[in-house]
């Protein structure tokens, strides 16, 4: 349930609504509004009675919440998320974002050489897996702390934010002093364990959707996050697994569109993942964005036939710069869905 007071409301006056929701044994979260505050009744397990809240001073109205995500629904928050990674505003009305950069940092060099590339095409927020899921232990696994340095040297070299994943505990502890946004992959979409620590974190997550997840499943990994104090996700869609084998991953753009009716938070594009190779990450690129994806998480690499991992779904620097145009051009015509 939500509990909507008054735009007039004093401060004691939602201290007091808090007290009751805990003296009725559920967990009260502010929601302060541009307009007015709410008070998110958590922890109960059926329809929540009104009767205790509704006349006390300051409240306006208690509202059912029908959906089993209570923090991440629009019908607790009706306004957008807009988040800060690294002095980028990620969501709601802002220009969509472009975070780029290879699947694994595979060395000093190749970073730079990316970087270098990027920021000179303007880009703020780069990727690059230091902790990679591969799904053969036989695989690259990814350089660990060593691509944690590379990615530190990145940030004081040059004006960037950094987005990097996490698979575990031990990955998480490691990556939050440098990550700006912390990327949990579809593989660990339904790792609660890892989704309660992100809870912990102050960082921005980067939650990307489940090889077979469905929406519902999505919000609720995100609302493990919020619940746990985090409110700074990003969603992403990054492809399903169907019966189609002509892309690595099925994109769901209806996805993009559904998930934005169901809640505030911002929702970004993998075409890269989606797509498995590169001829189609630029019009489905394209695609998201109509769509009314809040930006675009690519894998870009300075020489894709030798990538370490996901090589020929990367685009080189030549179509990055092809793929950035074309956003820029929908976006400048007012065509983001
Ligand atoms: C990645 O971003 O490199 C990645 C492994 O993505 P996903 O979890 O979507 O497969
Ligand atoms: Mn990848």
């Amino acid at each position: 349930m939500l509990i909507v007071m008054d735009h007039a409301a004093t401060p004691a006056q939602v201290e007091a609504v808090m007290e009751q929701v805990r003296a009725c044994g559920f967990r009260p979260v502010p929601m302060p509004g541009a307009e007015r505050t709410a008070v998110c009744v958590l922890g109960n397990t059926g329809p929540v009675n009104p009767a205790p809240f509704e006349n006390l001073p300051g409240v306006k109205e208690c509202i059912r919440v029908t959906k089993p995500y209570k923090l991440v629904s629009r019908e607790t928050q009706p306004q957008d998320t807009v988040l800060t990674v690294a002095g980028v505003s990620v969501g709601g009305q802002a220009p969509p974002v472009l975070i780029a950069g290879p699947c694994s940092v595979e060395s000093r060099d190749q970073m730079l050489r990316t970087v270098e590339y990027l920021v000179s095409r303007g880009v703020k927020l780069i990727r690059g897996g230091v902790f990679k899921p591969r799904t053969s232990p036989y695989a690259f696994q990814g350089l660990g702390e060593e691509g944690l340095k590379i990615l530190e040297e990145i940030k004081q070299q040059f004006p960037v934010g950094v987005v990097t994943e996490a698979l575990d505990h031990e990955n998480f502890n490691a990556v939050e002093p440098v990550a700006d946004m912390i990327q949990i992959g579809a593989r660990n979409m339904q790792n609660f364990s890892l989704l309660r620590r992100a809870g912990q974190s102050r960082k921005p997550i980067l939650l990307k959707r489940g090889l077979a997840a469905t929406l519902e499943e999505l919000l609720m990994a995100a609302e493990y996050i919020l619940a746990g104090g985090n409110r700074q996700v990003v969603l992403c869609e990054r492809g399903v697994r169907t019966f189609a084998d002509h892309t690595r991953n099925t994109l769901d753009l209806s996805a993009v569109v559904v998930v934005q009716q169901l809640s505030h938070l911002p929702v970004l594009v993998d075409p890269s993942h989606a797509a498995g190779k590169w001829p189609y990450v630029i019009p489905l690129a394209l695609a998201g964005v109509a769509a009314g994806a809040h930006g675009l998480l690519v894998e870009v690499h300075p020489d894709p036939p030798r990538a370490l991992s996901d090589g020929p779904q990367s685009l080189t620097f030549e179509k990055f710069a092809e793929l950035q145009e074309k956003v820029q051009r929908l976006t400048a015509a007012g065509l983001r869905g």
